[in-house]
């Protein structure tokens, strides 16, 4: 994707992909406050570890409690979270339902992301998780309300998000097995953070119902054109980012 966004903007940059185990993760980035250097992103399970390491935060970063996006400025290091406005993004896009009740599934870093832009918005949030004292703790953090995994009595909700990895390179798995979607309204909007495969079962169970249901590499492609404007300053297309990330298969 930022290969081809460099290509689109006329820079010569590059964007590689570097695997660092968690111990090395200090010396990785220290390397990215040399000159020449614009940044990163980073993904699990340096997402958390990384904030102490860093010479700031947004104020987005520091509430969620993870950065997938580190900015190298004069050999400052900020670390940002693309995760959260990516998200919005793709749900306007989508043109999710913007009031009534928003269904997080997980509770990880990706949820956190879900739950902290979903509040800014003012939207009630609730947060499902497979452990509820993550869901707990959670919510305690950022706001919303927790349950575990098998409760699934949810009026108005209008928003269905999975953000936990269920479902991730597994076709047949999913957060919510025996859910009967025919419970949600029909204007209910069911959004996958998973993109590989691109039709997950969750997906394909809430179509089945005759909802709207989208995977998110729509929020894939978001966070990146934010993270590419971040280290830039110039703002490439989102469909350049798109076109990118399903003309690789979707990988980051
Ligand atoms: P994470 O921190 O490891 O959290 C994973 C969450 O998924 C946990 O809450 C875990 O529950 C739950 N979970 C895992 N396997 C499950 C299963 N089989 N059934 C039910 N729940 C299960 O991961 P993350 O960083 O938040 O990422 C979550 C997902 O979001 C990943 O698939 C990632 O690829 C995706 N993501 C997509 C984008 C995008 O741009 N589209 C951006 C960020 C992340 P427990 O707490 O019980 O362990």
């Amino acid at each position: 994707m930022h290969r081809a966004a460099f290509a689109h903007a006329g820079l010569a940059g590059t964007y590689e992909a570097v695997r660092v185990p968690a111990p090395e993760l200090p010396a990785a980035l220290a390397r990215l406050r040399e000159p020449g250097v614009l940044g990163a992103n980073l993904s699990l399970p340096h997402k958390e570890a990384a904030l102490s390491h860093l010479d700031g935060l947004t104020p987005a970063a520091r509430a969620i409690g993870a950065v997938n996006t580190v900015v190298n400025r004069d050999g400052r290091l900020r670390g940002e979270n693309t995760d959260a406005p990516g998200l919005l993004a793709a749900l306007a896009e989508a043109q999710a339902p913007a009031t009534g009740l928003a269904v997080v599934l997980g509770a990880g870093g990706a949820a956190r992301a879900a739950v902290w832009a979903l509040r800014s918005q003012g939207r009630e949030v609730r947060v499902v998780n497979r452990t509820l004292a993550r869901a707990e703790a959670l919510v305690r953090d950022l706001g919303g309300t927790a349950q575990a995994t098998g409760d699934v009595s949810w009026p108005g909700v209008t928003l269905l998000i999975n953000a936990s990895s269920a479902g991730l390179d597994a076709p047949e798995e999913t957060p919510l097995p025996d859910f009967d979607f025919s419970r949600l309204p029909p204007d209910a909007l069911v959004y996958d953070m998973v993109y590989r495969p691109a039709e997950t079962r969750l997906l394909r169970e809430a179509r089945a119902a005759g909802l709207r249901a989208e995977n998110g590499l729509s929020m894939l492609a978001h966070q990146a054109r934010l993270a590419f404007l971040a280290w830039t300053g110039v703002d490439v297309p989102v469909s350049v980012f798109r076109a990118a990330a399903g003309g690789a298969g979707g990988r980051p």
